[in-house]
């Protein structure tokens, strides 16, 4: 190992994380213009999501998500990467910024290497997808850039068969910020709904006095009777519900087996299902899958997944945390492999980073942009 890169490497990402945002872009941009050694240069820096509305989840309720953006240069070209961390799924900004530290990216002269990068990445800790996403999704944007490509192009997607995006709609005690909270998402063809609370009845009532576009939802777990979830799946169905995500937690396998049996509505799996290995389990009892960048650990594997779970004759599903236009542009790139997509992170939040991915009536619009398709808009945030 180059010891003295690996200090400079580790001092760039200590320097971002306490840095103030002018003097990390100005570390940014002096970077850029000297670095041409043809090694990867990583740097990182925390970035808090500040959400448009608190989001009322089944187990959580939340105004903020922890995020991690960060960047590598080579040769001159800067791949852009991001970790967020909702806090279901374990990672937060310390452990993030923790294994970015302690990753030496100086080792790799060739961008293209992501596989055996990945290796890397997991022989130095197990776990961290978020953190690996962002190192992945980057290397991705670095060689499409490289390559003067989008990654649909490189994967042979064609933009066209892009899905429609789901806009989430969370419960609101308040009737009139419920109703904001429904208008916001009347532009889009697909309304996604969080349930696994009291008033999911209540939620769904409200949305189809506003709105007779199709719904979906998405329990996060929230059901724990195989029945009861049974009888929401019937009157889902007749108020015109395109499917229902996690219904029951992902420990229930058998009961979900037993719901997806009986169900009108297809069973999409979401906790359950991280990376490829678990695809082969879903199969006994969901319908499809829903694939996060954050959850797999990059583009990488979730082109992997999708790849398998259609060879399984399941239906995919692309999703997002909230997310900037970073991650939720390089999902984009995957979206004409998928049936539904649910890539509205970058529209909950109000300090986007990044122009990429846009909804066009409704639908999942790629930017022809080479890379992942993103552009920095406020550096100095
Ligand atoms: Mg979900």
């Amino acid at each position: 190992m180059d010891r003295r890169n690996f200090l400079r490497t580790s001092a760039i990402g200590a320097v971002m994380a306490v840095a103030s945002p002018i003097s990390i872009s100005a570390a940014g941009h002096a970077t850029r213009k000297t670095t041409r050694s043809g090694r990867l240069n990583m740097s990182f820096m925390p970035y808090e999501l500040k959400l448009n509305h608190s989001f009322n989840l089944a187990r959580s309720q939340r105004t903020t998500t922890p995020d991690v953006q960060l960047q590598i240069e080579y040769d001159g070209l800067i791949g852009y990467g991001e970790a967020s961390m909702p806090p279901y799924l374990g990672e937060s900004v310390e452990s993030v910024m923790t294994f970015l530290n302690s990753l030496d990216m100086t080792q790799f002269a060739d961008p293209f290497r992501i596989d055996e990068i990945h290796d890397y990445m997991d022989s130095v800790a197990p776990e961290n997808r978020a953190a690996k996403a962002a190192v992945d999704i980057a290397l991705h944007d670095l060689t499409g850039k490289i390559m003067g490509q989008p990654w649909y192009k490189i994967w042979g997607l064609k933009p066209s068969k892009t899905p429609d995006t789901s806009f989430t709609v969370s419960y609101d005690s308040n009737p009139d910020e419920q109703k904001a909270k429904i208008e916001e998402a009347l532009p889009f063809n697909i309304i996604k709904v969080k349930m696994g609370l009291d008033h999911d009845k209540e939620l769904v009532d409200a949305i189809r006095r506003q709105s007779q576009s199709p719904v979906c939802v998405d329990a996060n777990q929230g059901w724990t009777d195989k029945e009861k979830a049974l009888e929401m799946c019937h009157w889902l169905n007749e108020r015109g519900c395109l499917f229902v995500e996690q219904p029951m937690p992902k420990e229930m396998l058998e009961e979900t087996a037993w719901l997806r049996e009986r169900s009108p509505l297809p069973i999409i799996a979401d906790e359950f299902v991280r990376d490829t290995a678990d695809v082969r389990r879903a199969v006994q009892a969901y319908d499809g899958i829903n694939i996060k960048l954050m959850k797999c650990g990059g583009m990488h594997e979730a082109h992997r997944m999708a790849v398998f779970a259609r060879a399984l004759g399941m239906k995919v599903m692309l999703g997002c945390m909230t997310e900037t236009s970073c991650a939720v542009t390089a999902a984009a790139q995957l979206s004409p492999m998928a049936d539904w997509a649910d890539l509205d992170g970058n529209l909950l939040i109000s300090n986007d980073r990044f122009d990429g991915m846009k909804i066009v009536d409704g639908k999942v619009t790629i930017p022809d942009r080479p890379g992942i398709g993103v552009k920095l808009i406020t550096p100095t945030v």
